[in-house]
């Protein structure tokens, strides 16, 4: 399709329209961009931090198995894992705070004991199945036990469901104890060394 001169004109009338293809080719990329971003997991999920928070640390020592990882729907409505399902070594194992912060709710959502610790910058960590003996205002240190998880989570195997949430999105818990940028992890097991060329 092209526009004549005519057509354009009346639109854009003026000495402004030097090449009548451009606005044609302008809008087709826009709409090109739209559909990228919109089929994009990326958009949809949003983006991890680029380099991990220094004063965050794992909520369970020695540093836990992830029995689930964080699964986000493409869209808020669909169902998902909003959060990582931790292994706990024993029922009623403590689970501590993974940055300072203060307790802003302790309860019991649905059928489900939680906690969740408001660090400040719009990030909430929250913890289920988790019972607490604090109360809602509590400073919480980093490494501060905020109570005894719960089996229920994870089937027969006790587990600890933590999410992180700036405002309403979730983001990946395991972004803030482990760096989650390709170029710098380490390999577990060290490379073999190839024969050097004599
Ligand atoms: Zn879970």
């Amino acid at each position: 399709m092209t526009i004549g001169p005519e057509v354009a004109g009346h639109e854009m009338p003026g000495p402004a329209i030097t090449g009548r293809s451009v606005p044609v080719r302008t809008v087709a990329r826009a709409l090109l961009w739209a559909i990228i971003l919109a089929l994009s997991p990326v958009a949809a999920a949003g983006v991890p931090p680029p380099a991990r928070p220094a004063d965050w640390r794992w909520p369970l020592d020695p540093r836990p198995a992830v029995l689930r990882p964080f699964d986000p729907p493409a869209r808020p409505w669909l169902s998902g894992h909003r959060g990582v399902d931790l292994r706990v070594a024993y029922d009623g194992a403590p689970v501590t705070s993974p940055a300072p912060g203060t307790v802003s709710f302790v309860g019991v959502v649905v059928d489900r004991a939680v906690i969740t610790v408001d660090h400040g910058n719009g990030l909430r960590s929250s913890f289920e199945p988790v019972e607490s003996g604090l109360a809602t205002g509590a400073a919480v240190a980093a490494g501060e036990v905020l109570g005894g998880v719960r089996s229920g989570h994870c089937g027969r195997d006790p587990c600890v469901h933590w999410s992180v949430r700036r405002g309403e999105e979730y983001l990946n818990p395991m972004a803030f104890v482990m760096d989650q940028r390709p170029s710098v992890l380490l390999p577990v097991v060290p490379e073999p060394v190839p024969e050097p060329h004599r």
